[in-house]
C-alpha cells in the first residue's frame, strides 16, 4: 500500500491521501488518474484554496547502488506533532552508476584496440580535456541526477516545505577529530553510533584481522581494556566476532598486525572526499529553494533502532535526521525504482574487431512506440495469443518484444499494443525482486 499523490483541478499539490479513499474519488468520477508512476489523482472539483494542506518532508539516504526516498507529513492537526512524522510513501531507486562505467569502459577499449591495429584510425584526442570545477564522474552525476528528478517529481505532486538527507556517514563536527581530541564512546547513545559509523569507513567495512565483510563486526580494542587501552576511537578497531575471541587479551601487535596499531593513529583524512556525491546533491536540492536538513549516518541508525524499524533503504531514508518519533504504516511497501536512461548514443554495433556490425541505428521510435513504454498488448489468435503487460523493446519491423514478469516475449505486433505509460527512464515494480542487494 502507498498513498496516492492528489493535484487539485489546476494541478497544484494537495494532501497525498489513502487508497480506498482515492479509489472512492475515482468511482464517484470527482477525480482522475494523472499519473501511474508514482499514483496521481487529479480532483476535478477541488481548488488549493479550498482545503487544508499539511507539512511534508522528502527525505533521502543516498546509497551508492540504492537510494531511499519517503514522503514523511510532518505538520498535523495536533500542534504537538512537532518532530514525530508518518511515512506517506517510500521509493527505493536503483541507480545505473555500474553500467554506466561498463560502456564507458567497453568504448575506451574498442577505441583503443583500433589505434593499436593499422585499420580504420581515430586519432587521439591531446590534451584537450577541460574538466569544470564540481565535475563528477558520470556514473555518479547519474545517481545525483537520479534523485534530483525524483525529488522534483515529489515537489510537483504533494506540498512539500523542506528537504531532508543523510550527508555524512559520521559527523566529524561532534567528533571533533576523535583520534586527536580523543573523543570516548562513552558519551551517551548517539555517539556511539556516530563512532561505529566513523570506524566502518575507516577500516573500510571489514574485519581488520582477517578482511573479511558481511559480517556482523564488533568493536574492538586494539590495546584490551584489561591490559589499560583506552576508550579513545584512536584504541578502536573494527573485527568479526571469531578473530575478537582469537585475539583475546593480546594486543594488535602481539596477535600479528603490528600494522593496525600504526594505522589506528591515523585520523581519516578524506572524511569529506567520501562523501563528494552527497555534497554535490546537497548543492544542487539547495536549489530548489526549500530548506534542506541533513542528518549523519549514525544518527538515521540511531532513530531506526530507537523505533524498531528493521534495516531497508527506504526505513533508512525515513529515519534522517533529528527527529523524535515515525509512524510506519504496517501494510505501507516501497515503490521499486530502477534507473534505465534513455537508450544509447552509440550509432551502430560493431562486430568484435571493432567494425561496425549493422547499418546505422533504427528510429527511436517506431509506430509511436519507444522502447521502455509500458504497454498492454492483447493477441487475439497465433502463437502468442493471449495479454501481456510490460516493458516494450521496439523493432523498427513494429514486431516487438514485450519484458513482463521476468520473461520476454518476442515477435508482437504493433498493432496489439496499447501504450499504458511513456516511458520516462526508470522502470518500477512493487515486488522488487530483481533489484540489486542494499549498497
Ligand atoms: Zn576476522
Amino acid at each position: 500500500m502507498q498513498y496516492v499523490f492528489v493535484l487539485d483541478r489546476d494541478k497544484q499539490p494537495l494532501d497525498p491521501c489513502h487508497p480506498a479513499r482515492a479509489r472512492q474519488l475515482l468511482k464517484e468520477k470527482r477525480a482522475v488518474v494523472f499519473r501511474r508512476y508514482p499514483f496521481t489523482i487529479r480532483l476535478k472539483d477541488r481548488e488549493l484554496e479550498e482545503s487544508v494542506t499539511h507539512a511534508h518532508q522528502v527525505k533521502l539516504d543516498p546509497g551508492s547502488r540504492t537510494s531511499g526516498i519517503a514522503l514523511v507529513r510532518t505538520g498535523d492537526d495536533t500542534e504537538s506533532a512537532g518532530t514525530c512524522g508518518k511515512v506517506l510513501w517510500a521509493g527505493e531507486l536503483a541507480h545505473r552508476g555500474l553500467r554506466i562505467k561498463a560502456a564507458l569502459d567497453d568504448r575506451r577499449t574498442v577505441r583503443r584496440g583500433r589505434r593499436n591495429r593499422k585499420c580504420r584510425y581515430r586519432p587521439p584526442r591531446f590534451d584537450n580535456r577541460r574538466r569544470p570545477e564540481g565535475w563528477l564522474p558520470p556514473s555518479l552525476e547519474s545517481r545525483v541526477a537520479n534523485l534530483k528528478t525524483w525529488v522534483r517529481r515529489l515537489l510537483w505532486s504533494a506540498p512539500v516545505e523542506s528537504l531532508s538527507m543523510e550527508l555524512v556517514k559520521f559527523d566529524t563536527q561532534a567528533l571533533q577529530n576523535p583520534e586527536i581530541s580523543g573523543a570516548e564512546y562513552q558519551q551517551g547513545e548517539l555517539m556511539g553510533y556516530e563512532i561505529r559509523e566513523y570506524l566502518l569507513e575507516k577500516w573500510g567495512r571489514k574485519c581488520a584481522y582477517c578482511g573479511k565483510s558481511n559480517v556482523p563486526l564488533q568493536v574492538e580494542h586494539i590495546v584490551p581494556k584489561s591490559r589499560g587501552g583506552s576508550k579513545r576511537v584512536s584504541n578502536l578497531t573494527l573485527s568479526c566476532q571469531e578473530c575478537n575471541q582469537e585475539k583475546g587479551d593480546r594486543t594488535a601487535a602481539e596477535f600479528g598486525h603490528p600494522e593496525i596499531q600504526a594505522e589506528a593513529r591515523q585520523p581519516l583524512k578524506d572524511a569529506a572526499v567520501v562523501n563528494t556525491t552527497r555534497w554535490e546533491l546537497w548543492r544542487s536540492l539547495s536549489e530548489n529553494g526549500l530548506p534542506v536538513h541533513c542528518g549523519t549516518g549514525g544518527r538515521t541508525k540511531y532513530n531506526r533502532i530507537r523505533f524498531g524499524l528493521p534495516k531497508a533503504h527506504w526505513i533508512d531514508a525515513s529515519c534522517v535526521g533529528e527527529m523524535e518519533g515515525l509512524y510506519v504504516p504496517p501494510a505501507l511497501t516501497p515503490l521499486y525504482i530502477q534507473a534505465m536512461g534513455h537508450g544509447s548514443r552509440q550509432m551502430c554495433r560493431m562486430d568484435k574487431y571493432g567494425f561496425p556490425r549493422t547499418g546505422s541505428k533504427g528510429p527511436r521510435r517506431v509506430f509511436g512506440f519507444k522502447t521502455g513504454d509500458l504497454v498492454t498488448a492483447q493477441v487475439p489468435a497465433g502463437k502468442h495469443a493471449g495479454s501481456y503487460r510490460g516493458r516494450v523493446a521496439i523493432r523498427s519491423s513494429g514486431s516487438f518484444n514485450i519484458q513482463a514478469d521476468g520473461s520476454i516475449v518476442q515477435g508482437i505486433s504493433y498493432r496489439y499494443c496499447h501504450l499504458d505509460f511513456r516511458s520516462d527512464g526508470y522502470s518500477w515494480s512493487l515486488k522488487g525482486a530483481a533489484f540489486p542487494p542494499h549498497n
